[in-house]
């Protein structure tokens, strides 16, 4: 498979969320090679859920000749590795410390059983759209057929 541009979403809201973040992206490049870009970390408060613990949130792009269930897999692994370190009492994994969402996939569109790609609520989140645009603002979504730029102006009204 040609290589494809990927966007992927990361967030984390508990334990250090700067190396959270810092040791996913290293994870990532060994897994992909490393980023093409990547934004700056961002703080967002919790989104649909109550906790009162703030986000930290970042977008990095990479270039990949996986598929998009590879990636999938790769991302999954990822977090279980990074998110999954303590176990509560009854033998339950405690938070995930770490989310990763694939946001695009070239120019894509997925509806799979475990994938929607692009990710069906990037277009509504401003902490994916503000780093997004920091490293992509034009580019489109592939099914809206707008572009972060003018996403990020629209949730902005
Ligand atoms: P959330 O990201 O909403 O907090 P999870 O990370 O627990 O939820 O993901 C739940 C499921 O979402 C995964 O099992 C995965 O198969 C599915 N999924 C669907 N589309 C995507 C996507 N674009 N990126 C990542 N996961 C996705
Ligand atoms: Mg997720």
């Amino acid at each position: 498979m040609e290589n494809r541009k990927v966007y992927l979403g990361l967030g984390t809201n508990s334990g250090n969320k700067k190396e959270n973040l810092t040791r996913a992206i290293e994870n990532l490049s060994l897994a992909l090679g490393l980023p093409t870009a990547c934004s700056t970390f961002i703080e967002s408060e919790p989104w649909g859920f109550e906790s009162e613990n703030s986000f930290l949130n970042c977008v990095v792009a990479f270039d990949t000749h996986l598929s998009p269930t590879e990636l999938l897999d790769t991302t999954e692994e990822i977090e279980r590795r990074l998110g999954r370190t303590s176990k509560s009492h009854n033998g339950q994994y405690s938070d995930r410390t770490i989310d990763i969402d694939i946001l695009f996939y070239g120019n894509e569109v997925i509806n799979s059983d475990r994938l929607t790609i692009p990710h069906p609520l990037l277009h509504l989140r401003n902490f994916v759209l503000r780093p997004l645009h920091e490293i992509a603002p034009q580019l489109t979504h592939p099914a809206m057929g707008r572009t972060i730029d003018e996403l990020l102006a629209e949730l902005s009204k």
